[in-house]
């Protein structure tokens, strides 16, 4: 009798929920079973490409989730949903874990850079999750390279300053994503540890209203504090003009490739290689 008393009350604030937010529990309870299972989960994989010798220096991996009631869901939603329930963690681990290996069969020259969640970060056992994943799939740490969004730095100071200095002593790298699109400070800039700096696309689709200011300053910086510059969003000829003329040394970007399968990936790399040597035939 219990039961079907709860069973009632579920249904009657079922019901009393709007349609939108009906879609937002069902869809937190099918991303936690999609971080059980990885159903429906995927990986694209766009090229990073050095401005110097038109080589691929690194693919960031980025996630695509399908849903059988919901369909394709865009990673800006439904990462932040996988965020607010938790399920970020697994899902983070198992994306992490599918980047790796994907990225094993590539050119040895060929780095990966996935996405990590603050959530994932704050886990006091981050560190030793990442070392895991590194060591089941055979990944060299040297071609893991983690990206964080400048949120990370609004966090625990101590704590965030250790598990980035962690992971480079084991050699892996660290981006900050998105850099210049939040409200954090510069400050952290001198305070946190990392390797890379990745200019939010923002910018770059609007040079002439100040975005190329912001990209040259965002690189004097990047010079003295001893980081690389990638900057995001390069979509034409001109704009990848404008970015090398300032002196950026890496670039992403539709003009180069959109993000794709592993599969096609490897044809896309194989095609460029087998171009670059006929050129100097
Ligand atoms: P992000 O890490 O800044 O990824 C770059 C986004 O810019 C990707 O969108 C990519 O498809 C898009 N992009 C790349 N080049 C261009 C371009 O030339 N023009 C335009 N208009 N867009 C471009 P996507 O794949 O939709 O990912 C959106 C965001 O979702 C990512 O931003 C990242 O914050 C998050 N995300 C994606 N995969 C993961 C993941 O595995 N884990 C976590 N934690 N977050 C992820
Ligand atoms: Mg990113
Ligand atoms: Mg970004
Ligand atoms: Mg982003």
């Amino acid at each position: 009798a219990a039961k079907s008393e709860h069973g009632d009350q579920a249904r009657v604030y079922w019901s009393a929920l709007g349609a939108e937010s009906q879609r937002r529990v069902a869809m937190h309870q099918a991303l936690r079973g999609c971080a059980d299972s990885g159903d429906g989960l995927t990986l694209m994989f766009q090229p990073i490409v050095d401005l110097e010798d038109g080589r691929v220096r690194a693919v960031e991996a980025l996630a695509r989730w399908r849903h059988s009631e919901f369909g394709p869901v865009a990673p800006d939603v439904f990462i932040p949903l996988a965020e607010e329930n938790g399920s970020i963690i697994a899902l983070g681990y198992r994306l992490l874990e599918m980047a790796c290996r994907s990225v094993c069969g590539l050119p040895s020259s060929v780095s990966v850079a996935v996405n990590l969640s603050m959530v994932q970060l704050l886990q006091h056992d981050c560190v030793d999750r990442i070392e895991a994943v590194l060591a089941a799939s055979g990944l060299a740490p040297q071609r893991l390279e983690l990206e964080l969004t400048e949120s990370v730095f609004a966090l625990d100071g101590a704590h965030v300053g250790a598990v980035l200095s962690a992971l480079r002593a084991r050699g892996v790298r660290v981006a900050i994503d998105d850099f210049g699109s939040g409200y954090s400070s510069l400050a952290y800039l001198r305070r946190f540890p990392a390797d890379v700096l990745k200019v939010d696309r923002s910018f770059i689709s609007a040079l002439d209203q100040g975005g190329e200011a912001i990209i040259a300053a965002a690189l004097s910086m990047a010079r003295a504090f001893g980081l690389e510059l990638v900057v995001e969003g390069v979509e034409t000829s001109e704009q990848l003009e404008r970015v090398r003329r300032l002196g950026a040394r890496r670039a992403q970007g539709y003009y180069f490739a959109r993000p794709q399968s592993a599969a096609a990936l490897a044809d896309w790399l194989h095609a460029r290689a087998a171009a670059r040597i006929g050129l100097q035939a």
